[in-house]
């Protein structure tokens, strides 16, 4: 059983007066309150590391939090560790006769659940175990207005990359807390190609790994497409010949390998059947000239068949590829690595594909060992994101499994991601 120090419970009676030492004297920042009505509770939290302080202010005499301070004055009321499967966990405590209060898990804040050991069995600490909620619609399609366009996030599924290699010069003590690895020290990632509609049509930005991968590659990669783009385009009433381009960050098999399909006879064949494929000439000719270091990431099963099929439009430069809809060289990951912004009605969006691939990629400095020239990446990065900070863009994470969009924020110094998607 593996758990985290989620937060520590601290019960208060005086909420004003509990804010004058954590607020106003130790100089913390207290987050917005959140309802617990399970417990007729409200609770400050208080940001301090990975870890939190919760300030509990009873909402009614019946509360827990009100007999506990009834009973004991204000102080500390318990600490919570974050489980993985907390029927697992009470499961385990049960086989070993541990004292619990709550034999079932209970619904706690933000879409959690929670479950009380009981102190008898915690030597005189109330333990609470929690489960976080679990991502909303990780992989589920959503649509979302964007000014006169339209953006539907997809996907195709998930795979495993080694977590060293995504985080490059990062010591893995760092990003496995971020990024918890398998026992063969890979992470989970996404693919999430997202579609942006307009007057003009349905344009996919990337498509995924597809299904040609043969099964040596899909076991390396933990290739799993047991729901995939197929799935989630018809999740969003669409379908593959609904798409009229289809534009690619790079060449990558994670992100463009779904442009072919084998079809009955064998042959490969245009997997979008009325497409158009936007692919900037440069990164076709680094993708069809690869050297050692990109060979393994670069397929030509993947998009020498689109050319042979007359589908192909290529472009040179950085631009608008639709009204709205418009690409950005960044270097770094590959030579010609780009990124979309998608902007309408004086709002922006961008899809930021192996620039950012991961929620915990908005660090400047955690950038992906498969990069060919990082510094390069680091350039574009820091001053991308602190123009996606400032003017509030929303990012789209290609490979994050958990978040596939959301605005990154700054708080005390430290980035996060305000899920949106
Ligand atoms: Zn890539
Ligand atoms: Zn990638």
């Amino acid at each position: 059983m593996r758990a985290i120090l989620d937060h520590v419970g601290i019960a208060v009676d005086n909420l004003d007066q509990a804010l004058a030492f954590y607020r106003d004297v130790l100089g913390l920042e207290i987050e917005p309150a959140e309802e617990v009505p399970s417990q007729r509770v409200r609770a400050h939290p208080i940001d301090v590391g990975d870890a939190s302080l919760e300030l509990l202010q009873a909402t009614d005499a019946t509360s827990p939090i009100a007999r506990f301070v009834a009973r004991r004055g204000p102080g500390l009321h318990h600490i919570t560790l974050r489980v993985d499967d907390i029927r697992a966990a009470l499961d385990h405590l049960r086989s070993r006769g541990i004292r619990l209060v709550d034999e079932e898990p209970r619904p706690g804040a933000e879409g959690s659940l929670v479950a009380f050991i009981h102190p008898s069995a915690a030597h005189g600490v109330l333990v609470e175990l929690k489960q976080a909620r679990p991502p909303r619609s990780a992989l589920t399609p959503a649509r979302l207005p964007w000014g006169q366009l339209t953006l539907v996030t997809l996907h195709d599924g998930l795979f495993r990359l080694d977590g060293g290699a995504m985080f490059g010069v990062v010591p893995r003590t760092l990003w496995a807390a971020e990024s918890p690895p398998d026992d063969r020290n890979r992470i989970p990632l996404a693919m999430r190609p997202l579609v942006v509609e307009g007057g003009w049509g349905r344009l996919m930005i990337d498509c995924g790994a597809g299904d040609k991968m043969p099964a040596k590659r899909r076991e390396i990669y933990a290739l799993d497409r047991t729901r995939h783009l197929g799935h989630a385009l018809a999740d969003a009433q669409l379908s593959a010949d609904a798409i009229d381009i289809v534009l690619a960050t790079h060449l990558h098999f994670d992100h463009f390998g779904g442009a072919t399909r084998r079809v009955d006879d064998g042959r490969l064949a245009p997997r979008f059947a009325h497409a158009r494929y936007r692919i900037r000439r440069a990164e076709w000719h680094d993708a069809t000239h690869p050297h050692e270091r990109n060979r393994a990431s670069y397929l030509p099963e993947d998009f020498v068949p689109l050319q042979d099929a007359g589908v192909v439009d290529f472009y040179e430069e950085d631009g608008a590829i639709v009204p709205g809809v418009r690409v950005v060289r960044t270097g770094g990951h590959t030579g010609q690595h780009q990124i979309v912004f998608i902007e309408s009605d004086g709002r922006t969006a961008v899809f930021t594909a192996d620039l950012i691939p991961t929620t915990a990629h908005v660090r400047d400095a955690w950038i992906m060992g498969y990069d060919l020239f990082p510094m390069e990446t680091l350039a574009f990065k820091k001053q991308f994101i602190r123009e996606a900070i400032e003017r509030e863009y929303l990012i789209f994470f290609e490979h994050d499994p958990l978040v596939a969009a959301g605005y990154i924020r700054e708080r005390n110094g430290r980035r996060l991601v305000e899920q949106v998607l």
